[in-house]
């Protein structure tokens, strides 16, 4: 039986998969979270085979594949004629390479899961309106500073918060975001809206000149989730839930195929959001002996491999793992850094790189990129074979 009461700053995906892995391990867990309720934006999200491990662990895996889509192939048409760049298979191999599934599900249902499996853990684990404004610790332990006034301590405190971590300016003090130049669009619209015989259950890809679209089906199949990155003039708050005129949304996507135009028709006008991107340094060292940090907290990264999420949840399995094997605490964060740093920034990087990929300057390059690339069930295996409940800790 492990011992330590353990603070987690954040109820998101990564802070809400860490509050259940640790308490599995035996520690003693409360979670702090801004929101006065627990709520998930409306979109989609890809779940592959390494996150996948992780859930399975916590006995989430059979529940999460009543509402999750298996995407039975990946598809990259071109922005206009639709013509197949390439096209793959993709939940047959992807399950039998890595050993899980590839899941497409809706951001709240997993979210929902996530936070009733912390609570079956300890019904009381969960405290909403809390929004941590300070750190401290000490060689005893560690503490969180409310802004209505209050504070808890703990032995460790983790930073499960998010892009703008109040955690990890504690830690290694203001970081600077650049603007990357990309907006992502992001809607979602029942399937009813859409013909019958609208898309197979395939993730599909367009590629234009300077942009990309990402459709899905999520929800069991009732719903379409679309995604669309663009390149804007002017940059916007980086929030998950600003509103655009659905005008823009239309005009961004002028002269795309009739498939793209259909969703963008069927969607709620006034349901329509978009997101700046930014990048973020590197940040080397993301631990002290009492405060560590998981998720987009400390390795925020471009959505061009999808993997946010599932490093959020890798670094949750890992640092309950690491915990359990340091002799102190202390130790165990040196454990889980030493054994996160490495393959965190290495999908950052692979993310930024896959830019590229997405944002070829025209038909021509587009083109060329495909044909000189292979985006068949090989790629990115050093990606998803990882599997962060029995990866060898060093
Ligand atoms: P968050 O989800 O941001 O959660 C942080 C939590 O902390 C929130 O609940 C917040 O309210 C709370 N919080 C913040 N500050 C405080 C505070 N001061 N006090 C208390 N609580 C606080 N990832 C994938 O794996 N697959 C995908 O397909 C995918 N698609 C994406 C598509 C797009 C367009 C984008 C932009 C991202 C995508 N991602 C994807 C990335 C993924 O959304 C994030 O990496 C993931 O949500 C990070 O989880 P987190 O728990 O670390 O942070």
């Amino acid at each position: 039986m492990a011992h330590g009461k353990i603070l987690i700053a954040g109820a998101g995906i990564g802070g809400l998969t860490a509050a259940s892995c640790l308490m599995k391990a035996g520690y003693d867990v409360e979670v702090y979270e801004q929101a006065p309720t627990l709520t998930e934006v409306g979109a989609g999200i890809q779940l592959s085979a390494n996150p996948m491990h992780v859930m399975a662990d916590l006995g989430l895996a059979e529940e999460i594949l009543k509402f999750a889509v298996r995407p039975e192939a990946y598809v990259f048409r071109l922005h206009d004629t639709g013509e197949v760049l390439q096209a793959y298979p993709l939940a047959e191999p992807h399950e039998r390479q890595h050993g899980a599934p590839y899941c497409q599900v809706l951001r709240a249902d997993l979210h929902d899961l996530l936070a009733e499996r912390a609570r079956m853990f300890k019904a009381d684990v969960l405290h909403l309106s809390h929004r941590v404004i300070g750190v401290a610790e000490d060689e005893k332990g560690a503490e969180l500073r409310f802004a209505d006034g209050s504070a808890a301590r703990g032995d460790i405190v983790v930073g499960a918060d998010g892009i703008k971590s109040e955690v990890r300016r504690h830690l290694v003090g203001d970081t600077p975001a650049h603007y990357t130049g990309d907006a992502a669009w992001r809607l979602t619209v029942p399937a009813d809206r859409l013909p019958d015989d609208y898309m197979d259950q395939v993730m599909s890809v367009w590629i234009g000149p300077g942009g990309h679209v990402v459709i899905y089906y999520v929800g069991g199949g009732r719903i379409l989730n679309f995604v669309g990155l663009v390149e804007p003039e002017e940059v916007s708050e980086e929030s998950w839930t600003l509103k655009f005129p659905w005008e823009d949304l239309k005009s961004d996507f002028e002269g795309w195929h009739d498939d793209i135009q259909m969703v963008i028709d069927a969607a709620d006008k006034d349901q329509c959001y978009r997101w700046s991107l930014f990048s973020r340094p590197v940040i080397e060292t993301w631990s002290s002996e009492r405060v560590t940090l998981l998720g987009d907290a400390v390795h925020p990264t471009l959505p061009y491999l999808a993997q946010g999420a599932a490093m959020a949840i890798e670094d949750a399995a890992v640092l309950a793992r690491a915990l359990r094997e340091g002799v102190t605490m202390a130790e165990g964060l040196r454990i889980y850094h030493r054994n996160r740093a490495g393959r965190t920034a290495r999908i950052v990087r692979e993310s930024t790189d896959n830019r590229r990929l997405y944002h070829s300057r025209s038909v021509a390059e587009i083109r060329k990129e495909f044909a000189e690339r292979d985006l068949g069930s090989e790629r990115n295996q050093w990606l998803y074979s990882y599997n962060p409940v029995t990866v060898d800790l060093v």
